[in-house]
């Protein structure tokens, strides 16, 4: 560690002078969950909370009304960027804890705000909207928001302390199938069933699962079964998420599964129509960054694991951000190991409970140093880009 004792005790203070103000926050966003692209509220209190420290906040960055930025320290030298999500899920609220990772990352930028200038470079807070399936960080690549950064960063909760775990490509794809109505008792010789094809459709991809590489997922659903017992479905259609541990081999999962659509549609005389949505990239985590991170943690009394291979990934856009600067989306438990995870009833519970302020607040302290140490350390910088570079 090269940050300077006075600076970290500086952040320290600081992220326990706000602490009040930070678990309002979280418990605010917790209690009013907003979905994707609707974050209004949340929003507009980290707006207010950033603004009541007299530092100015723009808000409408990548065309979307709930972004958000926030600049503070020296312009021109070198600058690091923390960021917040804060977009709910459907039904189950903010399952994901991203209440926390606003907070968390709120309460960092507000204290590295406070020193730096002393570190002789800039902190920038960005709010990034709809990380649960909107990609709202690519629209914000797409609009140059991350252009001139030395470093990305944020937290996420989890059922454990991990500093550099994996997120995997993904892609959705949606198949149309068109074939031919018939009276299913008095015709079916006449008919050609789509939803056969679509169904064959899931078999053919089983059957390809055994040259899958590990990491892998592929998992469907059938978005439309047919119109009526008595009718040979003319209509049928499903949905499948494509994800793998690189876009390589996740290109190449692609044209598996699109095959498999294909063939069954062959086989059963209709047609096919595909569409494809672009999902996440891969998180190339950046273990320079993420090592300072666990060693500002740990000086904390929280010792994290560099990776955990008994933890399956899923997908962020953070992993698009991690491919244009260099990033870190270290995770904290909110929850006892194995106890929960995201997504789930038991996870939402915890993201309101003491366990996940803390959690929020410690990765306050962590990030702001993090941030900070970078600012005022060349030599760490090149490392990083050294590191990012050579992927
Ligand atoms: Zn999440």
């Amino acid at each position: 560690m090269t940050l300077p004792q006075e600076l970290s005790r500086a952040i320290d203070d600081a992220v326990t002078a706000d602490a009040r103000d930070l678990v309002g926050l979280a418990t605010n966003l917790y209690a009013n969950p907003e979905l994707r692209f609707e974050e209004v509220k949340a929003a507009a209190w980290i707006s207010e909370l950033v603004a009541s420290r007299n530092i100015a906040v723009e808000k409408g960055l990548g065309g979307m009304a709930t972004s958000l930025r926030a600049r503070a320290g020296a312009a021109g030298g070198p600058r690091v960027a923390i960021l917040a999500e804060y977009d709910a899920l459907p039904e189950i609220g903010h399952a994901c804890g991203h209440n926390l990772i606003a907070a968390g990352a709120v309460g960092a930028f507000l204290a590295a705000a406070r020193v730096a200038e002393r570190a002789g470079g800039e902190v920038v807070l960005i709010g990034t909207p709809a990380e649960e399936g909107g990609g709202g960080k690519i629209k914000l690549i797409d609009a140059g928001a991350f252009e001139g950064l030395d470093a990305a960063m944020m937290f996420h909760p989890l059922d454990r302390d991990i500093l550099a775990h994996s997120a995997l490509a993904s892609l959705w794809l949606m198949f149309d199938f068109v074939g031919t109505p018939s009276h299913a008792a008095a015709a079916p010789h006449i008919g050609a069933s789509a939803l056969t094809a679509c169904m064959d459709t899931f078999r053919l991809v089983d059957g390809q699962r055994v040259h899958f590489k590990d990491g892998v997922r592929v998992h469907g659903f059938i978005t439309n079964g047919g119109q009526a017992v008595n009718i040979i479905p003319e209509r049928a259609a499903c949905e499948f998420s494509v994800r793998a541990r690189d876009v390589k081999e996740l290109a190449r999962v692609r044209a598996i599964v699109e095959r498999c659509a294909q063939g069954a549609a062959m086989a059963s005389g209709v047609e096919v129509h595909l569409k494809m949505r672009q999902g996440y990239k891969d998180m190339r985590n950046n273990l320079t960054m993420a090592r300072v991170f666990g060693e500002h943690l740990a000086a904390a009394g929280r010792t994290a694991k560099e990776t955990d291979e008994r933890v399956g990934a899923g997908s962020t856009d953070m992993g698009d951000v991690s491919h244009v600067v260099p990033s870190i989306h270290p995770y904290l438990a909110i929850v006892g190991e194995g106890e929960a995870m995201c997504h789930e009833h038991r996870f939402a519970a915890a993201a309101a409970s003491d366990a996940g302020t803390e959690a929020a607040l410690a990765a306050a302290k962590a990030m702001a140093k993090t941030a900070i140490e970078l600012l005022g350390s060349p030599a760490l910088r090149e490392a990083v880009r050294a590191e990012w570079s050579a992927r």
